[in-house]
């Protein structure tokens, strides 16, 4: 059996990101131990242990970290210390402009409170770590879409649906070439607003395929976890922000990391594809993929 974790970067909605993706990290049961193991072991490296790793958060600077003094030289209680006492005056400061300022300071304080310890050097060492690890796997393979939302004329369920689509019939394929009869199961991290879209199109697809195949090798619907539990989901939400940086930004660093481990038919790239309708693109995916 292979277990398949799917996240998504940026929102289908209209505004904010130009591109949604959606992305599948699959690994062969038999491996996660072994996998889960080595993640374990470099966030203790790190000095993370326990906390999620959730990239996009890790990877934002932390202007109150970096005005402290001296910062490298304290210890991680030491650092924490200092940055809660950064984080208490900003926020005095913040509730001068109203109590939507004040909200806004409180949640990403929220979501940052388990790195504050390591630098942004720091952090980004073990995104990188994890990165590189990902790529020397080679029992894992990533199948991804990505979508420019504007080819998609402002539709988030259709290009929610298109992605998932896609993510799903690729698994399928693979699973058949693996052959032995070897089926696949999907994790997803618990999000309630795609939990019911996402149960309904498998369902689907199960009763019906897809518009490229009957998806036979594929078993249940999306299994929900908590992602804060999970390393692998969280590793696979590193591997789509990577690739969403990559089609927005032109961001190479962690994606030539993990580009690697897309699935591959020979030298022919079938587990990545960029969608961007009628709109020409040369990136090096388009190209990989022969489009
Ligand atoms: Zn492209």
């Amino acid at each position: 059996m292979y277990l398949c974790y799917l996240d998504e970067s940026g929102t289908p909605e209209p505004g904010g990101t130009s591109h949604f993706v959606l992305l599948g990290m699959a690994l062969p049961a038999t491996s996660w131990k072994r996998r889960d193991a080595e993640v374990s072991a470099l966030k203790t490296k790190h000095r993370l242990s326990r906390e999620e790793v959730h990239t996009a958060w890790m990877l934002r600077r932390y202007p109150e970290q970096e005005r402290i003094a001296d910062f490298t030289a304290l210890d991680d209680a030491a650092r924490r210390a200092a940055v809660r006492t950064e984080r208490k005056a900003d926020l005095a400061k913040a509730s001068l402009r109203g109590p939507s300022a004040v909200k806004n300071r409180l949640r990403d304080y929220k979501k940052t409170e388990a790195y504050v310890h390591l630098t942004f050097g720091e952090r980004l060492a073990l995104v990188r770590d994890l990165a590189d690890a990902i790529g020397t796997w080679n029992d894992v393979v990533i199948f991804a879409d990505s979508g420019m939302k504007s080819a998609h004329h402002g539709a988030p369920k259709r290009l929610f649906s298109f992605a998932f689509e896609q993510v799903v019939t690729r698994f399928h394929h693979y699973l058949t070439a693996v052959g032995g009869g070897v089926v696949g199961l999907m994790v997803q991290d618990n999000n309630p607003t795609a939990a019911d879209h996402l149960t309904t199109l498998m369902r689907d697809f199960h009763d019906s395929g897809t518009k490229w195949a009957s998806i036979d090798r594929i078993v249940e619907t999306p299994l929900f976890v908590d992602s804060r539990l999970t390393a692998m989901v969280q590793l696979a939400d590193l591997c789509s922000f990577a690739v969403r940086r990559f089609f927005e930004n032109g961001e190479t660093d962690l994606f030539d990391r993990i580009y690697g481990r897309f699935d591959r038919t020979g030298s022919k790239l079938v587990g990545l594809r960029h969608y961007t309708g009628k709109t020409p693109c040369q990136c090096k995916v388009c190209v990989d993929h022969g489009r």
